[in-house]
């Protein structure tokens, strides 16, 4: 690369940048020269690209122009995240010391420079890069003697955790954590590439020395100042070694500055319901598949009012419980809140109010924060104290009680924040303006001289004007010359002349304006600028000492700031519960799957937009924990509602268990440890792979690991083939599924001939959605009735579908002729599924329409007509034409 060329003859300053820039051959590097970030060679053409922004050239280098371009300082944070978004890592090379030192030592001195910063996608702290109501997680996985473990961390929040995670497991855990980046030991890079590209997050490869476990437990115990980590759970060796790895790369891309971390947690594999990436897309819980959030199950059910409480509400749905005590814990916060709902609307508006300490916690622990994040954990800490109060004497559910006890016990740094700082400081330190007045006397004084100052300033002007007999005389103040007189250029004249000359002193002639300044001026702006400058550097020491007072305290703040995202958590699904009508679901021990008038929330909603017909609920009954498995057999035509009603059931089976209410009269669901949800191939057409070959190796996943306490769904398997070969596919699934797996299922399909097997295997129930025919059309009553649907409405649903009438007519003829040949053959229904295209199969049948060349001109002719679509003039035509053919 050009960078790397040789160094000799370069300016300084050029030498200084390829030498930094050989440390980051894979970022790009933001050098900083003034109020400027500036980038060099092949970074400037890769950055000029991607941000839209122009190339220019500076100087030469080896002989050859350098290429450059450059952004402004003060917007910066929106070009890291385009650059970040199009897969970038950018460096902040920041300059370590003012220029005037470096001209001191010399004129072909440069500027110290450092990089003080790596921004990557897993490391972004500033709200501006960042969605409020999602975490932005780093993921390691770590491998050690067969062992696997995933380790992640938020550092926008300071949550850190750990799980062991088999290699066959890692997919779906990332699907459940989506992290933006994920560190793996170089060589597992290659093996994990597939898993990694699925799951979306950017892979940064790190040497295998960065997971090296007993250095790791050093830096953690160092980090965590423990001396040893089972004071937070017994991590294994690959959990330690993939949790080092996280801080090593922390150590690498803050600089040394280490972000706040709370106390790791250990997660334990079973504990959260298993959902691998396809159900988690299929289901559309956090993503619709179109991509955004819109369309989502989260977008329908979020009604939280913190950004705290909409992380948990992710996490939640993410990953449910599997834990009965906790699910129930859960129901009974929410429970409690929809029992009380002044209660609950007095909770949210105090919450409404508190904003998002744990981002502000974590700027301020990387010292990227400023005042405004201060007040963030004042103003949270004030509304976690009101709530407290508004809880004292309440008979809370376990849950809430243990959560109330963490709101309290902030008083003194409460006071401390609130005597100290204004109502609404200022963004950033640098220039003062948010320590309150009567904090701090030193402050106050500098400030009263400085402001005093301002005031003499006044009345020396009056002076002034009374001196020079100019009464409109100013004193002005501009960066250049800082305080100085102004006056028009008519009246100037008088006073560069003796002895007005005396005391003014010329310093500028602008086009209408000349401007003087006295001693007595210049002597007061010193007076000024000094305690201003005093003032400044008294505001940034007491800055320091309340952030060190803030970050003192931040397990219990983070503690606090956790129990104020569980009470909204609580309330938001209260809240939701009560206005959307859902009930409180029985979780037990069981294996039932007992539904009563369920609905799919999303659909619901997007029904109850367009206005027009409502939603209509419908009975899930799997079990009666009598038969070795229970499954439904869902037929019914095309957009009767088969897909609506095995997702909704998937839905309500995991609000249970993240412990919401859900959107049914009653629903009694037994622990449900997996769930699984796949749709055939056809629906699939988006995603561009060979789809049928995914919908198989989806299916193969399922049959290989669904126990008998997993809930699957499968709508439509097998339709991304040939009809026999789906035919059999699904019939053999669902064979496997009954005799094999014994999970709970609801299985749709539009093969007619698979309701037979309701005769055969004991577990499975026929089910079809309803639909009415009237007048030859097809009405969708979307009602989910026991028993199989009489017959396939695919014709008439083509016929609604616009297909042209004549080739519904040929259609309705040949099924006619079919199930003709149905009745009089007896032959089984799958002799008459055939591959054949449509017309040969018409002239296998065996009691066929006759074929086309068999008739008469005539009555081929007529054959053809639509009498329905004719015209009279061409009614009339055909008669002529009718005639001819005799
Ligand atoms: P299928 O899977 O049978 O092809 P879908 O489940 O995709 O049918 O449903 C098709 C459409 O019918 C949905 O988009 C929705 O608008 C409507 N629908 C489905 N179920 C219901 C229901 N229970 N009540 C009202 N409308 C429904």
């Amino acid at each position: 690369k050009r960078v790397n060329q040789a160094k000799s003859g370069v300016t300084p300053m050029m030498a200084q940048f390829l030498e930094i820039k050989a440390e980051y051959p894979d970022a790009l590097l933001f050098y900083r020269m003034g109020d400027f970030y500036e980038m060099f060679f092949d970074d400037a053409v890769e950055a000029a690209a991607a941000l839209d922004i122009a190339l220019t050239k500076r100087g030469k280098h080896l002989g050859e122009d350098i290429p450059m371009c450059g952004v402004p300082v003060h917007s910066a944070e929106s070009y890291f995240l385009t650059l970040i978004r199009k897969g970038f890592r950018v460096a902040v090379c920041e300059q370590l010391e003012d220029p005037a030192e470096a001209k001191k030592r010399g004129s072909k001195s440069v500027v110290k420079r450092g990089v003080v910063r790596l921004v990557t996608p897993g490391t972004l702290t500033e709200d501006t890069l960042l969605e409020a109501r999602r975490h932005n997680f780093l993921a390691a996985y770590a491998e050690l003697r067969g062992e696997g473990a995933l380790a992640w961390v938020d550092i926008s929040t300071g949550a850190f955790h750990a799980m062991p995670c088999p290699r066959v497991r890692l997919g779906p855990e990332l699907a459940r954590l989506a992290p933006k980046e994920i560190l793996l030991s170089e060589g597992a890079e290659q093996d994990l590439a597939g898993i990694v590209s699925e799951s979306g997050a950017a892979c940064t490869p790190m040497a295998r020395a960065a997971f090296d476990s007993t250095s790791a437990e050093t830096r953690l115990t160092e980090l965590l100042g423990v001396s040893a980590l089972d004071a937070f759970g017994q991590f294994d060796r690959a959990e330690i070694s993939a949790m080092g790895a996280l801080v090593e790369y922390l150590e690498i891309t803050q600089k040394g500055k280490l972000p706040l971390l709370r106390p790791p947690r250990r997660e334990s594999l079973g504990s959260a319901m298993q959902i691998d990436t396809a159900t988690r897309r299929n289901l559309e819980l956090t993503q619709a598949l179109s991509g955004g959030r819109e369309g989502s199950l989260i977008s329908v059910i979020d009604r939280t009012v913190t950004a705290g409480g909409a992380r948990l509400l992710e996490r939640r749905l993410s990953g449910p419980s599997t834990d009965l005590a906790t699910i129930h814990a859960r129901l009974d916060a929410v429970s409690y809140c929809t029992e009380h709902p002044g209660f609950r609307e007095t909770l949210r508006e105090i919450l409404r109010k508190a904003p998002d300490m744990d981002r502000a916690l974590s700027r301020l622990g990387l010292d990227r924060g400023g005042p405004r994040d201060l007040a963030a954990v004042r103003n949270g800490l004030a509304q976690a104290q009101a709530l407290s109060e508004q809880l004292a004497g309440l008979e809370l559910p376990a849950l809430l009680r243990r959560n109330a006890a963490a709101l309290s016990g902030h008083d003194a740094l409460l006071d401390l924040l609130d005597q100290a700082l204004v109502a609404e400081p200022p963004l950033l330190a640098r220039d003062g303006g948010f320590i309150a007045p009567g904090h701090d006397a030193e402050l106050d004084e500098a400030r009263t001289l400085r402001d005093e100052g301002r005031g003499v300033i006044a009345s020396m002007q009056a002076q002034y004007a009374e001196l020079s007999g100019v009464s409109s005389l100013k004193i002005k103040h501009n960066n250049v010359l800082g305080y100085f007189i102004e006056t028009t250029a008519t009246h100037a004249d008088k006073m560069l002349s003796p002895p007005l000359s005396e005391t003014f002193i010329h310093r500028q002639t602008t086009a209408n304006a000349v401007r003087f300044t006295t001693v007595d001026l210049s002597e007061l702006e010193t007076k000024i600028l000094n305690a201003g400058q005093r003032a400044l550097e008294i505001e940034k020491r007491l800055y320091d000492s309340l952030k060190s007072a803030v970050l003192a305290e931040i397990g219990t703040i983070g503690a606090t700031s956790q129990a104020l995202a569980e009470f909204d958590l609580s309330a938001a699904l209260a809240d939701l519960a009560a206005r959307e009508d859902w009930c409180r679901p029985v979780v037990d021990d069981s294996r039932a799957f007992l539904v009563e008038q369920g609905r799919h929330p999303v659909v619901e909603a997007a029904l109850r937009r367009q206005g027009g017909a409502p939603f209509i609920a419908n009975d899930c009954d799997l079990s009666d924990g009598s038969k070795p498995a229970d499954i439904w057999l869902l037929t019914g035509p095309n957009m009767a509602g088969k897909s609506t009603f095995l997702r909704q059931n998937a839905l309500i089976a995991l609000l249970a268990q993240m412990g919401s209410f859900v959107p049914a009269r009653s629903a009694r669901i037994g622990l449900v440890s997996q769930l699984f949800s796949r749709v055939g191939a056809a629906d699939d057409l988006a995603r561009g792979r060979s789809t049928f070959m995914v919908e198989m190796v989806e299916t193969a996943a399922i049959l290989n690991q669904a126990d008998d306490r997993a809930l699957v769904i499968l709508d439509e398997i097998g339709r991304g083939t040939a009809t026999y070969d789906g035919l059999s596919i699904a019939w053999a699934t669902l064979e496997h599924l009954h005799d094999v797996n014994r999970s709970r299922a609801l299985f749709a399909t539009h093969y007619h001939e698979m309701t037979a097997l309701a005769g055969t295997l004991e577990g499975v129930e026929n089910a079809t959605v309803a639909v009415k025919e009237w007048e030859g059309e097809v009405i969708f009553l979307h009602e989910v009735r026991r028993g199989a649907a009489d017959r396939s409405y695919g014709v008439q649903v083509a016929q609604l579908a616009g297909l042209p009438r004549a080739v519904v007519e040929r259609a309705r003829a040949v099924l006619e002729a079919l199930e003709k040949g149905d009745r009089e053959s007896g032959a089984k229904p799958k002799a008459l599924i055939d591959d054949l295209p449509l017309f040969s199969a018409v002239a296998a049948a065996p009691a066929p329409a006759p074929k086309p060349e068999e008739l008469s001109p005539v009555e081929a002719r007529l054959r053809e007509i639509l009498p329905d679509e004719l015209t009279p003039r061409e009614a009339l035509d055909l008669v002529y034409e009718l005639k001819s053919l005799l």
